[in-house]
């Protein structure tokens, strides 16, 4: 499995997490913060959502001007919005190495609200550096041992982890 998006916010919020669905080990599909994401994704924005797949890259395109591209992921909460962050800016930077400027929006339906996001020099370093940790997690052979944290409650690994 190569770094993407997803893998990214995940690191973002755990990085056993990480190694976990680089192994495709299946989070509990029937976890009510899974069913409502989806749910969101699929009813929000509906109108102006086209889903764009370009390599490893999967986005929601909100605008395109003369100038630039502004692409969009909808989430269900801002809570996530530093993770979220990160996987937008990874989307930028993959569109900008094939030569495409874009900017970023992370939506909140339930929230109402919109957040900008742009690749900024620390950013695409900062980028960079977690991507190669990404890869550092999903070449060890176990998985980093459980950190407690305030996502647990809601993750579909929760019963894996604390079994
Ligand atoms: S339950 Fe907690 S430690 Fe386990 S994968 Fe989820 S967030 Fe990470």
């Amino acid at each position: 499995m190569k770094v993407n998006g997803t893998l990214v916010w995940y690191y973002a919020i755990c990085k056993r997490e990480v190694w976990l669905m680089s192994r495709n080990i299946t989070p509990d599909q029937k976890d009510t913060n899974i069913e409502i994401g989806r749910f969101l994704h699929e009813t929000y924005y509906n109108r102006t959502k086209k889903e764009i797949e370009f390599g490893n890259v999967k986005f929601d395109v909100l605008l395109n001007t003369k100038d630039e591209l502004i692409i969009g992921e909808t989430k269900k909460t801002s809570k996530f919005q530093e993770a979220s962050t990160m996987q937008l800016l990874y989307y930028i930077r993959e569109l900008k190495r094939a030569g495409i400027n874009a900017k970023g929006m992370l939506l909140y339906p339930e929230e109402r609200k919109r957040v900008e996001v742009e690749l900024t020099e620390e950013k695409s370093l900062l980028l960079e550096k977690v991507e190669n940790e990404i890869e550092c997690i999903m070449n060890n052979a176990t998985p980093p041992p459980v950190v407690k944290n305030k996502y647990c409650r809601s993750c579909g690994y929760r019963e894996y982890c604390y079994a």
